[in-house]
């Protein structure tokens, strides 16, 4: 038996443990509140609508946190993709390199394709710092090649790119040897690449805790074919076996102001097959790619959800330094950032529109061109498609 001063004193330090514990407990909470809070604020490192700052505003950050978003948000994963890719070419000469070697190039745009989980965008040349065989073209007046310096991947990697296609016209401007440096430079870079037939059809790679399957497809002589639909599909169902979420890249459709909407059959440009990029894209979904990033017409094209799959018909020109035109809607581009489950189904997602000049790379374009440019062009190409898209770019699904 205790008495009377044994039991106040067991009462005082049975009161002080639950104090502690108590005590323990809510900074622990507190702490684990923190550390998802700020996961999700690395989420949702959205650009404000004018761009100001990296940082969400506080009102929309919280307003998105609500516990009734919370599942959603801890299990949907962020993809970014982004169309052409040229950040200068030392070839004919250097004149063609940006100010400051391309460092500001992707000043703009770098906290948005940073904060996803993947970053992807098409690669439109050779890397190489000299030497290379330049293609000779059948028709000098429509032909350009690029080469760009290996020192530029870093301009990649500090933008946080994970995976580039080099399956275009571009990526053999140099020859095989232009093509080999390219994989060199971009392997040590430790960015992930695909698209050139028989040696880098696939590419496997883990983001935080996803395994993420990457092909490409172009027309083009070295790559893997946008045409052969039936092989597409088997690279694809092929990669879908062995990963969460594959990515699919394609480089085709005719090019230019006047092809701006998916004609829904094959496309001939320059008199070379372009592909049908309407069936190629529905062809490899049905084959288990869960996102097709497309571009190669060097302007911005319709969207549309098959299947519960996000397609982009063609992102435009993304940053294509000094040789392009970008005039018109060639000076337009959207960069697409998709909210994906495990699985790779749409989630949510989110256009930033951009713009370039020649003496500069992408821009946020405060009159927002690429947004109401893919409004009009999926209600004309894909009336019927299940998602919504708003004025600010966000994009949801239709119920
Ligand atoms: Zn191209």
């Amino acid at each position: 038996m205790l008495n009377k001063i044994q039991q106040k004193d067991f009462r005082i330090g049975s009161l002080f443990l639950i104090v502690i514990i108590t005590f323990v407990a809510t900074a622990y909470v507190r702490a684990v509140e923190k550390k998802v809070s700020n996961d999700r604020h690395r989420a949702l490192a959205l650009p404000s609508a004018d761009f100001d700052s990296a940082q969400p505003s506080a009102q929309a950050t919280e307003g998105e946190i609500g516990s009734s978003s919370e599942v959603l948000l801890d299990s949907t994963y962020t993809i970014v993709g982004v169309g052409d890719m040229m950040l200068g070419t030392n070839y004919p000469s250097a004149s063609y390199l940006p100010a400051n070697d391309g460092k500001n190039l992707l000043d703009d745009v770098r906290e948005t394709l940073k904060a996803a989980d993947v970053t992807f965008g098409n690669h439109e040349g050779a890397i190489i710092d000299k030497g290379g065989t330049p293609k000779t073209c059948r028709d000098p007046k429509v032909c350009y090649v690029f080469r760009s310096p290996e020192r530029y991947v870093n301009h990649f990697v500090d933008a946080g790119f994970d995976v580039l296609s080099l399956a275009n016209n571009h990526s053999g401007d140099f020859g095989a040897e232009g093509r080999k440096r390219a994989k060199a430079a971009l392997k040590e870079a430790g960015i992930a690449y695909a698209g050139l037939a028989g040696t880098d059809e696939t590419a496997i790679f883990e983001r935080n805790g996803v395994k993420y399957g990457f092909c490409a497809f172009a027309p083009n002589s070295g790559t893997c074919d946008v045409r052969n639909i039936a092989r597409a599909k088997t690279i694809v169902a092929a990669l879908e076996k062995e990963v969460d979420i594959v990515i699919v890249s394609f480089h085709g459709g005719a090019e230019g102001a006047v092809h701006q909407h998916v004609p829904k059959r094959t496309e001939t440009f320059h008199g070379e097959n372009r592909g049908d990029v309407w069936k190629f894209s529905r062809g490899v979904v049905d084959a288990g790619a869960d996102i097709v990033f497309g571009h190669g017409p060097h302007v911005t094209r319709a969207v549309e959800l098959y299947k519960d799959r996000f397609i982009a018909y063609s992102l435009g020109n993304f940053c294509t330094y000094g040789r392009f035109s970008l005039s018109g809607p060639a000076g337009i581009a959207p960069l697409i950032e998709l909210k994906v489950t495990k699985d790779g189904a749409f989630a949510s997602g989110r256009i930033v529109p951009t713009y370039q000049q020649k003496q500069h790379g992408p821009k946020i374009d405060a009159q927002k061109r690429a947004i109401h440019k893919i409004i009009e062009l999926t209600k004309a190409d894909f009336p019927d498609t299940p998602l919504s898209i708003d004025t600010e770019g966000n994009m949801k699904k239709k119920n």
